[in-house]
């Protein structure tokens, strides 16, 4: 009764998606020191743009977009954060990615202040010459108001866009950048042909994978959900089959997890026995949907998706998806948030009275922007990661493999040379510091957790993690002497 009471008293306050994140903020606020002054800063968005403009469609036509692009805290630069394409998009929801962006790069200790950007449009509507020239507009514009560029502003893919609109970016600013040198920095998520890093496409999904297991592994909180410890067996339901999505499913099937359910936007798939990533994707990418997906029921409400039974819920589509209406009939244990802002605060207020485990976007979802930051790093020495160490490595295996042989006898197979002698390259320096990040944040936060909040969740602990960093950050700035 008490809950509902609770629940009921949430219910009708509609929060914007920028307050809801501040009233977060304001919860794991009060478990610090910082003097007001201090939290208001860090909490305060820094700068945000509205723009408009004009583009020419393929029938001649003129059109006029909006777009925008905020940034959140200069504390750390350049800042940081994805461009989304979504009729959705509106100031406030800019500025409340922003800020999730600044938490974020600072729970997973990446020197970015936070950003985001975004175009109002349904990028169905648009031919691909008509995108290409209203993304092309969109970094003239950013060119334009100093909203972009290798130590300032670095956008990179959200909701709606890939490495294409990062190349037409990248293009567009090259040809005015005056200098030069660094310029190939001005924007992450690249295609690897165009400096981009090997495994940025798969990253957010590939750090949900790892934020997973390592929560996953911890036999004390599996317990306490009442699940077994460790990812295998465990069933996941997936929302949103797209870069995150999809990337998250694949992961999470390779390391054994059964993924029992995908849903998208046009009806869901479930199957208890395990549905093959692989071929949902073969199938989306043939026929358009997911929906003509043989071997598993299909749902015609995708809504309905989230309420399948399952140990793990992996929202990776839009925000507000978890609300107080559906929360109650979720049968999940975990819920991943892969997605920005995927829960409302009256549905989090739920799931934490069922002691439900919610792994947060803050944390979870960092894995793009990690390895946003190789690829920057790469960009800006010039130098691809692997080149000066990976054949004194093998080099150096080998003849510790042939020392083995010598006192040993024993004469190793090609197949052991190549697994035990081989160098690091891209890939899996990419891969390993990706890992590093995710386990170490998590382990952070949930210390965090248990010494400064154990009656709260690890949201607030993520968000006290991040306060604390961005006010020492302050601090050795001198802006708070
Ligand atoms: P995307 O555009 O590649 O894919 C989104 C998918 O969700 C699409 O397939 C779309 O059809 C589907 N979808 C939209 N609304 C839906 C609904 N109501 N129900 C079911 N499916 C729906 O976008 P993405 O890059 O995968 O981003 C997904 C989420 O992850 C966003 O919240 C984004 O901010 C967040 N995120 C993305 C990255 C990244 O690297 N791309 C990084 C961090 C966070």
């Amino acid at each position: 009764m008490a809950t509902e009471t609770l629940i009921e008293r949430l219910a009708p306050i509609q929060k914007s998606f920028f307050q809801k994140v501040n009233q977060q903020f304001d919860s794991a606020a009060r478990f610090t020191t910082h003097p007001r002054g201090m939290l208001e800063q860090i909490k305060i968005c820094n700068s945000s743009c509205h723009f408009t403009f004009p583009i020419k469609r393929d029938d001649g036509t003129i059109e006029t977009l909006h777009g925008w692009r905020a940034e959140h805290s200069h504390h750390k630069l350049p800042t940081k954060g994805g461009i989304r394409y979504s009729t959705l998009v509106n100031e406030d929801e800019i500025m409340a990615l922003a800020a999730l962006m600044t938490y974020k790069c600072a729970i997973v200790d990446v020197p970015f202040g936070g950003a985001k950007g975004g175009i109002q449009l349904d990028r169905c509507e648009y031919s691909e010459s008509e995108l290409e020239r209203i993304t092309r507009r969109y970094t003239y514009e950013l060119i334009q108001k100093n909203y972009i560029g290798p130590g300032v502003d670095v956008p990179a893919p959200d909701f709606g866009t890939s490495e294409t609109e990062m190349a037409w970016m990248l293009d567009t600013y090259l040809g005015m950048a005056a200098d030069k040198l660094d310029a190939i920095a001005c924007v992450t998520g690249k295609p690897i042909e165009q400096n981009g890093i090997r495994g940025r496409k798969e990253a957010t999904g590939r750090g949900v994978f790892f934020g997973l297991r390592e929560a996953c592994a911890i036999a004390e909180d599996m317990k306490r959900l009442g699940l077994s410890t460790g990812l295998p067996g465990k069933t996941v339901v997936v929302q949103g089959f797209g870069n995150v999505g999809y990337h998250a499913a694949k992961f999470l099937s390779e390391g054994e997890a059964i993924v029992t359910g995908i849903i998208e936007i046009d009806g869901a798939l479930y199957n208890p026995e395990g549905l093959d990533v692989e071929k949902v994707f073969a199938c989306r990418e043939e026929s358009g949907s997911i929906r003509n997906y043989p071997d598993a029921t299909l749902i015609d409400n995708p809504q309905d998706g989230l309420e399948l039974a399952c140990d793990i819920l992996v929202p990776a589509a839009v925000e507000n998806q978890i609300t107080a209406e559906n929360a109650p009939r979720l049968k999940a244990r975990i819920l991943a948030e892969a997605a920005n802002g995927p829960t409302t605060a009256a549905a989090d207020e739920h799931l934490k009275q069922r002691n439900m485990l919610i792994l947060p976007d803050t944390y979870l979802n960092a894995g793009g922007v990690t390895v946003s930051y190789f690829e920057w790093l790469r960009n800006l020495s010039h130098v691809r990661f692997g080149r000066l160490g990976r054949r004194f490595e093998e080099n150096q295996y080998k003849s510790m493999l042939q020392a083995v042989e010598k006192a040993t006898g024993y004469q190793f197979s090609s197949t052991e040379i190549a697994l035990i002698g081989h160098g690091a390259d891209e890939n899996d320096l990419v891969d390993s510091g990706l890992e590093d990040t995710m386990i170490t944040a998590y382990h952070e936060i949930r210390e965090t957790h248990r010494r400064r909040c154990p009656a709260a969740d690890l949201r607030t602990a993520s968000f006290i993690t991040a306060i604390d960093k961005i006010a020492e950050a302050y601090l050795q700035l001198g802006i708070f002497p």
